[in-house]
């Protein structure tokens, strides 16, 4: 009992939570309570694991932690300090430092190479490119990567993507590591891979390590089991002996110096947010005060995620009818934003703001441009419309190949091609007589000019 009160006493906890809230859509008819009463504490060199049923609030719990859910009522103390009082800056200067995140989906960035994109951090932080690349070498070779560091995420399978975002987190040297579902998507050994990472992460480097997980197969590498249903904290385990947990781990899966011995799988496909796609354009060019204000958007995906699933099919299917009225000319631009912004309750279609505008906006660029095809002029239109996709996809062309793009898209306004033989030929490679984008630029460009042309014809 003294023994307790001792170890009370010399530690702090790092994370502290009192009487957390956090409802969505308060007062709708879409209300969620995603945390009810939340009381946690955390301490420095603990492992917690938050564990439940999908929708049970882990991962709202988890960006609370991460300054990254603003509570409805309650408070989250880091180190001792408020970190909703935080400034732009200070928040920006939290997500840099004081903790690293590890997600589900990864979220590297697919134009980066491996090394940038463990870099990428410490590039906002202006440290010099030597010191940044020893860093992430180190990383790199602990975690058995090195091999990948000049290759592209695409070209990596899934277990070690999330190894490079591993190494990402930890480049700052942040005292927590916040982990949502890390292994979620892995195939059961690179599973077993990374949640050794993470418990050695603990052990050997002294991390705080908060991890949320489904899977009751985890739940012995963590000191500290928080139990959750239906928002709420149902039940506080904590696990003792740490020791004997050790001793039971896959002994082939301890990191040993020198890295680990793993091959797997390429995935082709990568699965890049919309909105990460965004950044990722918007990327080049920037300051790195512009870019560290980027980071929180960043580790915010999945909060943007939820905001689109929250949407309800009734709010979906009304908005689609008011974006006919709007086609049919029956409202205007104005009024469409408008009433995607309105309330449910007042007959709206209650989307947040911000999203209606950016949506409205879109719309309206894609309509206007689409009035303006002529199919009498039809060259200065293609010129046009190549100006407009070079412009609205971020493609970057100088003015020789745009006017390549603009011969392609006269071959489709002449019907000479279909829209799988424009694809093609922007996307097969110069020497073909192609425009050399990557596949999914391609897409993207015939997606959007296809789009102008329904667009056109239908009115
Ligand atoms: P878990 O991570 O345990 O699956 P979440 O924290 O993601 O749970 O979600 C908890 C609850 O809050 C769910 O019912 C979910 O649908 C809801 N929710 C999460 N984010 C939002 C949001 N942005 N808007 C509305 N509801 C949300
Ligand atoms: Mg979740």
């Amino acid at each position: 009992m003294e023994n307790n009160l001792e170890i009370k006493k010399n530690k702090i906890p790092n994370v502290l939570i009192t009487d957390l809230n956090v409802i969505y859509n308060q007062g709708k008819p879409n209300e969620v309570r995603s945390l009810e009463g939340i009381n946690l504490e955390i301490m420095p060199q603990e492992y917690v694991i938050i564990f439940g049923p999908s929708g049970c609030g882990k991962s709202t719990l988890l960006y609370s932690i991460a300054g990254l859910q603003k509570p409805t009522s309650g408070t989250v103390l880091i180190d001792q300090e408020n970190i909703s009082s935080y400034s732009k800056k200070k928040t920006a200067w939290f997500h840099r430092r004081k903790i690293g995140m590890v997600f589900q989906a990864f979220y590297l960035i697919g134009s980066l190479s491996i090394i940038k994109n463990i870099c990428l951090p410490k590039i906002f932080d202006g440290v010099k490119r030597k010191e940044r690349r020893f860093l992430a070498k180190e990383l790199l070779e602990r975690f058995g990567i090195s091999e990948q560091a000049k290759k592209f995420p695409s070209e990596l399978s899934g277990g070690q993507k999330q190894r490079v975002s591993i190494a990402r987190s930890l480049i700052n040297d942040p005292d927590i590591i916040l982990a949502d579902e890390p292994v979620g998507n892995l195939d059961s050994k690179s599973s077993q891979i990374v949640m050794t990472i993470l418990k050695e992460l603990n052990e050997r480097d002294k991390k705080t390590v908060v991890l949320v997980t489904h899977d009751p197969a985890h739940l012995p590498y963590g000191d500290k089991i928080v139990h959750m249903m239906d928002g709420k904290i149902i039940k506080i385990e904590i696990i003792r002996k740490k020791q004997e947990i050790r001793e039971a781990l896959p002994e082939s899966f301890v990191l040993k110096e020198g890295g680990i011995e793993e091959r797997g799988e390429l995935i082709k496909e990568e699965y890049i947010p919309l909105n990460l796609r965004h950044l990722m354009r918007s990327f080049r060019g920037l300051t790195s005060n512009q870019i560290s204000n980027l980071l929180v958007p960043f580790k915010a995906q999945q909060i943007f995620a939820h905001l689109f699933f929250s949407m309800t099919n009734d709010q979906i299917e009304k908005a689609i009818k008011k974006l006919e009225d709007f086609l049919y000319a029956k409202i205007t631009i104005e009024d469409f934003t408008k009433e995607l912004d309105m309330p449910l309750e007042k007959g709206g279609i209650g989307w947040d703001k911000r999203i209606a505008e950016r949506f409205s906006e879109n719309i309206k660029q894609i309509t206007e441009q689409a009035n303006s095809i002529s199919f009498i002029e039809r060259d200065k239109t293609a010129w046009e419309i190549a100006d407009y996709l070079n412009i609205r996809l971020k493609l970057e062309l100088d003015d020789e190949r745009k006017k390549e793009l603009a011969t392609i898209v006269l071959d489709r306004l002449d019907n000479r091609i279909g829209k799988e033989e424009f694809q093609k030929l922007i996307d097969f490679s110069t020497k073909d007589n192609g425009l050399d984008f990557d596949k999914r630029t391609a897409v993207k460009i015939a997606k959007e000019l296809e789009m102008l042309l329904l667009l056109r014809y239908s009115n």
